[in-house]
């Protein structure tokens, strides 16, 4: 194998190129090649711009040249946008004349099948073995607003305004990337740099991430996701931003494809390939959006105004309905008003009847009621308190509306918390949305809107307490010597009580006389159990006996299932009955992109109707899982609500914790294990793992 060189040029040189050429340009705007050179030049880059065509002598008023390599010094980046039976030519240029990085247009590779996917190959290869680095093929370009680099084939480019700003914004989708940029730039936003990947032949996701996460003009990531190509560096990526301190917000298309393989067990299909990709989201600390509109809303709040530093909202509006609907889609959306101090109130009583004075505050419920004498009703007092971290104002048609918006965002401003105006009214206040813009204050257009940047902007992000193997686990790969398939409840539970996960005492029995020995030195009362091959749901065919009281009660389920099941059966374990208050499923999956998943479902049987799950990636922290278990609907039903006792919550996080040391140990080769139920006993005294199974496939 040819030794690969170093990369002639690192991404941030890239990103800031001295000089470009764009290889296919002309002044045929229906071209791709054009745009993009019209493009650069518009966009005002004060590097040279070397237009490259055969059959002219000068572009747009810029001297042309037939060939890259007819230039006496190569430029940094060169966009090809050529047919593709022509690229690998003009690759082959570049990559002979000494160009740092291709920005590969032209479509037609691995998106369209064998043949493209070979020439993408090949192209790599030429570009790998040169040192040169590869955007593409199948993108739109490049845009560094801070170095006035607007290299994209977009039309929509000359439309929209490139006022550098904070948003770094990484796209899959080419005629995305434009669409989404212009909408954000109307809307607000303001980019420091844009790359749409396309094919991510060489340079991917991953590597712009990285960049971005050190680049000093990106504040927030923004991220528009297909499908993965190297799932781990994501991840890591996405942890690295996390550290740098700034947030990434992730549009994933591709959400409905979930569950599509029937699963053998519970515990994969409750972690399916959306709610797995949600977890790993969460443990990178990725915000998921649901629209790239909101998206961009939402990158440009963290941008302006870096991340929270608590959770109360401030809400002020003209109207008292307004100010009624903000406060019912609060808790929807998981947001809390911020509760007022006494101080803050006293301060506020001058200004506020003290029955009408409390958080949404109406304006329009002043002590001095007349709408002439327009002040900021009290925002700056109020926004004062130190439980209010934004504020949220709702404009509402008023007299004076104009110059009460200004004197409220403006008060807004002053107080030096973010501040967020919604406007309610259509043209009505068609001057205020114009006078907060100019000032800088962000604006939405309705209240649904605004709650949605807000919620996102509230998406906690930190990291999970770092996980910390157990010194009592065995370090041999805990299913050796066991076949592919099924593995029985009895094996499993043995591998699990060696990684101390707790299981019920049993033992497996051939006849009747070995159940009655092995149900005497358990204990009565025992559970008897069937097993085989084919024994899946045991219960529902009656191959389970629970709470067996005595010699008697033993041989009796004996004979009934030995005499139900027959031949079916292999033999019948002989197990502890276990006590406890409640049922819950763990369990692992072993996700293709993101590796073994720890998942807890509460609801026991129910489980999956109920569908009230945690989901980490493993390993995890015990603490992680509590934490996780504190948010799920059933909670308080652990948490002692209505009298019930007080579940031990501690023994399933530390099962989860270990179960999911397991599966590292197990690696890939464990596909599915089930712990169904552990039976959970209240605080303090524990819980049990009465049945198991787990799917291995090398
Ligand atoms: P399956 O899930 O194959 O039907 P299980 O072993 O889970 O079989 O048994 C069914 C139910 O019986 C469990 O959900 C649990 O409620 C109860 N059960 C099973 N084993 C025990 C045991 N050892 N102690 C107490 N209850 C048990
Ligand atoms: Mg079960």
């Amino acid at each position: 194998m040819t030794e690969t060189p170093a990369p002639r040029l690192s991404i941030a040189e890239i990103m800031n190129p001295r000089s470009v050429a764009v290889i296919g340009g002309s002044e045929d705007l229906r071209k791709f090649g054009a745009r993009v050179l019209n493009n650069t030049i518009k966009g005002g880059f004060p590097g040279r711009i070397v237009p490259v065509n055969p059959k002219r002598d000068t572009v747009f008023g810029l001297t042309a040249v037939p060939k890259v390599s007819a230039l006496d010094e190569p430029v940094d980046v060169a966009v090809i946008a050529v047919p593709r039976a022509l690229v690998l030519d003009q690759l082959r240029d570049c990559a002979a004349s000494g160009v740092g990085c291709c920005v590969l247009i032209t479509a037609g590779f691995t998106e369209t099948g064998e043949e493209g996917a070979r020439l993408q190959e090949e192209i790599n290869a030429v570009a790998r073995t040169a040192g040169m680095r590869l955007i593409g093929p199948n993108c739109l370009g490049l845009i560094n607003t801070h170095a006035r680099l607007i290299m994209n084939s977009s039309p929509s480019m000359e439309l929209t305004g490139h006022e550098p700003g904070g948003i770094g914004f990484i796209s899959q989708s080419g005629a995305l990337m434009a669409t989404v940029y212009n909408r954000g730039v109307c809307d607000g936003a303001r980019f420091s740099s844009t790359v749409s990947v396309g094919n991510q032949a060489d340079l991917e996701l991953a590597d712009f991430m990285e960049w971005m996460a050190d680049d000093p003009a990106t504040r927030v990531i923004t991220l528009y996701v297909e499908g993965f190509k190297n799932p781990g560096r994501f991840v890591a990526a996405a942890k690295r931003c996390r550290d740098a301190g700034k947030p990434v917000l992730m549009v994933k298309a591709g959400r409905s494809e979930e569950g599509a393989r029937v699963a053998m067990s519970h515990t994969a299909s409750l972690a399916g390939s959306w709610r797995v990709l949600q977890a790993v989201c969460r443990d990178a600390g990725v915000i998921p959006v649901d629209d790239t509109v909101a998206m961009m809303q939402t990158a440009e709040m963290f941008s302006r105004h870096g991340h929270p530093r608590g959770d109360g909202i401030l809400v002020m509006s003209g109207s008292g309905g307004a100010a009624a609907i903000t406060s019912d889609l609060f808790a929807d959306r998981g947001l809390r008003l911020a509760a007022f101090s006494a101080q803050t109130r006293t301060a506020l009583e001058e200004i506020y009847e003290p029955v009408q004075l409390g958080n949404p505050l109406d304006i329009g419920a002043t002590r001095a009621k007349d709408f002439v004498s327009v002040d900021d009703s009290g925002l700056s007092l109020a926004a004062a308190d130190p439980d209010v971290s934004a504020n949220l104002l709702v404009i509402a048609t008023a007299p004076q509306l104009t110059k009460s918006t200004e004197i409220l965002a403006r008060s807004g401003k002053a107080t030096g918390k973010p501040t967020v105006v919604v406007f309610v009214p259509g043209n009505a206040s068609d001057e205020g949305r114009r006078i907060v813009r100019d000032m800088g204050v962000l604006g939405y257009e309705t209240i649904d809107e605004a709650l949605r940047v807000l919620q996102g902007w509230m998406t906690p992000t930190g990291a999970d307490a770092e996980p910390v193997r157990p010194h009592d686990l065995p370090d041999d790969e805990p299913f050796a010597g066991l076949a592919d398939g099924m593995v029985d409840e009895h094996r499993v539970k043995q591998v699990l009580a060696r990684y101390g996960v707790p299981v019920t005492r049993e033992t497996p029995a051939a006849n009747l006389d070995e159940a009655v020995s092995a149900a005497e030195a358990i204990g009565y009362p025992v559970v008897l159990k069937g097993f085989g091959p084919d024994l899946v749901h045991k219960s529902g065919e009656g191959a389970v006996a629970l709470n067996l009281a005595d010699r008697a009660a033993l041989e009796t389920a004996w004979q009934a299932m030995t005499e139900r099941l027959g031949a079916r059966l292999n033999g019948c374990l002989v197990a502890e009955m276990a006590d406890g208050i409640e049922e819950v499923i763990l369990g692992i999956k072993h996700d293709d992109q993101f590796g073994p998943m720890v998942l807890v479902g509460l609801g026991g049987v129910l489980a999956e109707i109920i569908d009230d799950v945690v989901l980490l990636p493993a390993p995890v922290a015990p603490e992680s899982v509590k934490a996780l278990m504190e948010g799920l609907r059933l909670w308080p039903a652990f948490d002692g609500a209505r009298g019930r006792p007080k579940l031990d919550v501690a023994a399933i996080a530390d099962a989860a914790a270990r179960l999911s040391w397991l599966a590292i140990d197990a690696g890939e080769r464990l596909r599915e294990l089930d712990i169904n139920p552990l039976i959970v006993r209240a605080s303090g005294q524990g819980a049990i793992a009465v049945d198991a199974r787990a799917r291995l496939e090398s």
